[in-house]
């Protein structure tokens, strides 16, 4: 969260629709209505990569307040919806319980297979080149929205519990070279690549950068400040363009 917190979320049960969870490996703002995260973010160097197996322990975050609905790691079960990370696990390698933290169902939003699987599945690759050719990140992603069609067609929530099914879902990228003092190296010409994507069936007919859209739509559409410990002059500028850069 060395970026900004989007939301203003605070770790108080007094705000269920906007409450603070912070790892060691990320942070997120949990939405007890929608039994998803608003977003999650993370950050992503070499020193995260390493060669931890993927665990696929999906469970229950049992540092949710217990009188609340956990989502089990079952729950999406026959949804046709994937249990789509925000944290994605390849992004938590460094170890065996870094791997395992991104199962946890607090960092899942019900996503379509072909967006999760390919299109967003995509984007996550290319983020780990981005790091592999020697840039650190800052990422944001949530979901928005309810309504989107999986595998099995069109769904607003999924499960006895009523797990909201998101109709897009948003993706924040801030690339940095390596280096100390990151916020302070955000310059009005620092790349920031922003996605927003609808939760379909369908999107797998276009490539990821085909989705790219500003960090102001997703302000406008969410709510959210992104970026908020950034200079707003500087916000400005990089808030408002669409990236044009490579995609692979
Ligand atoms: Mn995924
Ligand atoms: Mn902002």
């Amino acid at each position: 969260m060395a970026l900004g917190n989007p939301s203003g979320t605070v770790a108080s049960t007094a705000y269920p629709n906007n409450y603070l969870m912070v790892k060691p490996q990320y942070a997120l703002s949990h939405n007890n209505s929608k039994l998803t995260c608003n977003w999650v973010s993370w950050y992503l160097s070499s020193a995260w990569i390493g060669s931890a197996p993927r665990q696929d322990d999906f469970r229950g975050d049992n540092t949710l307040p217990s009188s609340w609905v956990w989502v089990g790691g079952t729950d999406y079960s026959g949804s046709g919806f994937d249990r789509g990370h925000m944290c994605p696990s390849a992004d938590r390698t460094g170890s065996i319980t870094d791997n395992s933290a991104t199962f946890l169902m607090t960092n899942m939003v019900p996503q379509a297979p072909n967006n999760n699987r390919i299109t967003w599945a995509n984007l996550e690759n290319y983020c780990r080149k981005l790091v592999d050719a020697g840039n650190e990140l800052y990422i944001i992603s949530g979901p928005w929205g309810q309504g989107g069609t999986g595998s099995a067609g069109y769904k607003t929530t999924i499960s006895t519990k009523n797990i909201t099914v998101p109709a897009y879902v948003w993706k924040i990228i801030v690339v940095l070279p390596v280096g100390s003092n990151d916020v302070s190296r955000i310059t009005t010409s620092t790349r920031v690549i922003a996605v927003w994507m609808p939760n379909t069936q369908t999107i797998s007919s276009q490539p990821w950068g085909y989705y790219r859209t500003t960090v102001d739509y997703i302000e406008s559409k969410t709510g959210y400040d992104f970026l908020s410990n950034v200079p707003s002059s500087i916000q400005s500028v990089i808030e408002s363009k669409i990236d044009n850069g490579p995609t692979n």
